[in-house]
């Protein structure tokens, strides 16, 4: 019988990240690890919205080792660590009831495939791109390898991930020209002699990547290489990602009025009731949107041309800005437009978990309520 792997909440963060990098939080969130042990083992995972008191005692009852969150449970800089305030609280339940707390935020509303497409999908909005794109780093890798080599070589660093520029994947480029290299002693050269300068035709690759594939493009590409010391450069560049970024803008399949629409929202999101902004007979097709608090949006939305921003949180100013230019806005609620990333998450996670044969669930935490009620 096969034995199966002890799964650590290290491998539940390393999954994180490989997901929803870090780097594409904003400067002042604080995703991944908020408490727990990187070494424990873990077998369950509970995933709510808000790192609660009914959440963590919701993980006990379940024997979960974890709860996985969006919203962090350590926002801002604590200063003592005591059960006086809220923080403190749930930071000493989580440590006495031996329960992780790990959250994933502004990364998880960034990332392809994040929070935010979850909710275009579930708004029906189709070819949704990021609507202010960005975040994250790219980099660049220039290798050196022997001619006739070059294609292993590529292929390894595209099946890493590299290479992918929009909608077009293997993008790369190459050069030829003459490196020299003289092999010291203790060496086992590819080509040449120790001790002897050797002049070689090599094929100078370039292509790009995020930075959170840096480590599985280095091994994958050095393992491809037939060099026994690769030479290689890394550069940070200024690019833009146009892959990842805040709130998403797409296409309803066919245009619906907005009075329509917002019906079509508070039953796709499960809400009671919502807030809207424009007249209920205007046409909308092209839909931007932002789980949580996205009115900031409201200009790249115009700009883009936007017919209706759906979001939550909006104040009253930034209601009547949108009204003055022309864009709707429907506010389905802060709660409505990110609790669906406890399923999302849940099942993308459990899905990734399972292919790499990791032993671990994901369980979707039951009875999590809006905070308000409209009397
Ligand atoms: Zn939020």
């Amino acid at each position: 019988m096969k034995k199966e792997r002890i799964v650590r909440l290290q491998d539940l963060i390393g999954l994180l990240n490989r997901l929803y990098h870090p780097a594409l939080a904003e400067d002042w969130d604080n995703v991944g690890l908020q408490v727990g042990d990187p070494a424990a083992e873990i077998n369950r995972i509970l995933v709510s919205l808000d790192p609660t008191e009914a959440a963590l005692s919701a993980a006990r009852e379940l024997g979960a080792e974890v709860l996985l969150t969006h919203h962090p449970l350590i926002f801002r800089p604590l200063k003592s660590l005591a059960p006086a305030d809220e923080t403190g609280r749930l930071l000493f339940k989580a440590v006495r009831e031996g329960i992780a707390v790990v959250c994933a935020h502004t990364n998880l509303d960034r990332a392809a495939g994040g929070l935010n497409d979850w909710l275009a999908r579930r708004l029906g909005v189709a070819e949704a791109a990021p609507l202010a794109a960005g975040g994250g780093e790219l980099l660049k890798l220039v290798v050196f390898v022997p001619c006739g080599y070059e294609g292993q070589v590529a292929d390894a660093l595209f099946k890493a991930g590299a290479g992918q520029v929009g909608d077009y994947d293997r993008c790369a480029f190459r050069t030829a020209g003459t490196g020299s290299f003289r092999p010291g002693a203790g060496t086992d050269p590819f080509l040449g002699r120790q001790g002897e300068v050797e002049v070689v035709r090599e094929v100078r690759l370039e292509t790009i990547f995020p930075r959170e594939l840096l480590n599985r493009v280095i091994e994958r590409m050095t393992r491809a290489h037939p060099y026994e010391e690769v030479a290689y450069d890394l550069i940070p560049l200024a690019n833009r990602r146009l892959d990842v970024g805040l709130g998403r803008i797409g296409r309803l399949p066919r245009p619906l009025t907005l009075g329509d629409f917002a019906a079509s929202v508070k039953s796709a999101l499960q809400v009671a009731d919502l807030r809207m902004v424009g007249e209920a007979g205007r046409q909308v097709v092209k839909v931007a949107l932002c789980g949580g608090s996205g009115a900031s949006l409201i200009a790249e939305a115009v700009r883009q041309g936007a017919d209706v921003l759906v979001t939550g949180d909006v104040k009253y100013h930034e209601a009547r800005n949108a009204e003055s230019q022309g864009v709707a806005l429907i506010d389905a609620g802060h709660f409505a437009t990110e609790r669906i990333m406890v399923q999302g998450l849940a099942e993308t996670l459990g899905k990734e978990a399972q292919r790499r044969g990791l032993n671990i669930e994901f369980v979707e935490m039951e009875g999590e309520e809006d905070p308000f009620t409209v009397i």
